[in-house]
């Protein structure tokens, strides 16, 4: 899960790590209240979205940039209308772009340098990895392509923590001063420790900047969260903001189904995140493209398949749903039947594909053809892949 950066504010605040101060607004009139409220003439308005690169992007109405460094609380208003109920396009938004409902108005800081600061879970070692450069503001991915060395990596002991000669080594590589020294090394252990007590999986500073007056603050924030853990956070779940991920995504987290959207035409559903990719991949090797990856997982009930159909269904790009099950734990007579009363409780607009096999198999296939529902039944993964793809022409 991710948030937005004036709730990354929020929780900066709680772990002291120093941010300018700032708030969010919803209407150009909020904007200027808040700009107002801050009391300076250096003034920031960022669009708020879960994507980055925002300051490089575009709006679709033609306006360049969903980060605008101004003076006056009145171009604050001025920016935040041609802003707010527009679509912003970002290398990391994709083409569609992204509804921009909230803008982040803050205090705009001189800034002398600006640093990468990232600490992810590093999945060679199990264990918590730093990623920090002097190539600040500009995209981590061109900097890694184009200068490696420029990329400092420090590994951190799950155990030990992040340690304070590691937080000075650091600051050094970065070339902080020793005046800078003690600024630098407290926003680091800050982030570590909102890193780990947060359960985070990612959290990423771009940029972390340096003041010339020898203040270190975080400008930007993209924060990941472990969805596993979110249960011993219920302030951060609360952070959720459904409106910037995919609705088909949404509705199937209600009924704990594995579901991932994609942009193909051929939805499956699957038992079993190992045999998913399968199917996804033989779709491919003839010529097919999936919609979704869906694992229903070892033991979902009829109301979860139902859940599951309706949301393949409600996909306007499917053109056919490939069913792929291995009756293991579950019989497959007794998933036949599940998936005849999903079929006969929504209405089934594209052709249905079923492939099963395991226990029971042949009462599993027997009751599908009697149920005189339009359910082609295949015999094994490529000709069932084969008949959902023949499916969709
Ligand atoms: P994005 O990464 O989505 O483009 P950022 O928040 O990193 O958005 O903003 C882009 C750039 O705008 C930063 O690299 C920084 O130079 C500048 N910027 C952002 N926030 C501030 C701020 N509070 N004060 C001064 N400059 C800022
Ligand atoms: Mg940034």
């Amino acid at each position: 899960m991710n948030i937005h950066e004036y709730q990354a504010k929020e929780l900066f605040q709680k772990f002291s790590v120093p941010t300018p101060p700032g708030r969010v607004a919803h209407t150009p009139e909020e904007a200027e209240a808040v700009a107002s409220s801050l009391k300076t003439n250096h003034l920031v308005v960022k669009a708020q979205i879960h994507a980055g690169g925002r300051g490089k992007g575009t709006f679709k109405n033609g306006f360049q940039g969903g980060v605008h460094l101004v003076k006056t609380p009145g171009q604050v208003r001025d920016i935040a209308a041609k802003m707010l109920g527009q679509t912003l396009v970002t290398h990391q938004t994709g083409p569609d772009g992204k509804l921009v409902s909230k803008v982040l108005v803050a205090e705009a800081k001189d800034i002398s340098h600006e640093y990468y600061f990232a600490i992810l879970l590093d999945r060679t070692t199990y264990a918590p990895l730093i990623i920090a450069s002097t190539r600040g503001g500009m995209d981590i991915e061109k900097v890694a392509e184009e200068t490696p060395q420029l990329i400092i990596r420090e590994p951190i002991h799950p155990l030990l923590g992040l340690q304070p000669y590691q937080s000075r080594n650091l600051a050094k590589r970065l070339g902080f001063t020793s005046a800078q020294m003690r600024a630098a090394c407290q926003v680091f252990d800050a982030l570590y420790r909102m890193f780990i007590s947060c359960d985070c999986s990612l959290v990423e500073i771009n940029p972390l900047a340096l003041t010339p007056g020898g203040e270190v603050l975080a400008l930007d924030a993209k924060f990941g969260f472990d969805e596993n853990a979110l249960y011993r956070h219920p302030e951060i779940a609360a952070l959720r903001d459904i409106t910037e991920e995919d609705p088909r995504e949404v509705e199937a987290s209600k009924y704990h189904l594995n579901y991932i959207g994609l942009d193909g035409n051929i939805a499956c559903l699957v038992n079993g995140a190992g045999l998913a990719m399968a199917t996804m991949d033989i779709i491919q090797y003839h010529g097919g493209r999936p919609a979704n990856f869906l694992d229903v997982g070892g033991g979902a009930s009829e109301e979860q398949v139902t859940e599951a159909f309706k949301i393949l269904i409600s996909d306007k790009n499917v053109k056919a749903i490939l069913v792929n099950i291995f009756g293991g734990i579950m019989k497959c007579d007794i998933i036949a039947q599940g998936i005849i009363n999903a079929v006969k409780t929504i209405n089934l607009t594209v052709p249905l594909v079923v492939r099963l096999e395991g226990t029971n198999v042949e009462l599993g296939k027997k009751l599908l053809q009697d149920s005189r529902l339009p359910i082609t039944t295949a015999d094994d993964l490529n000709d069932a892949a084969q008949k959902a793809v023949a499916a969709t022409k």
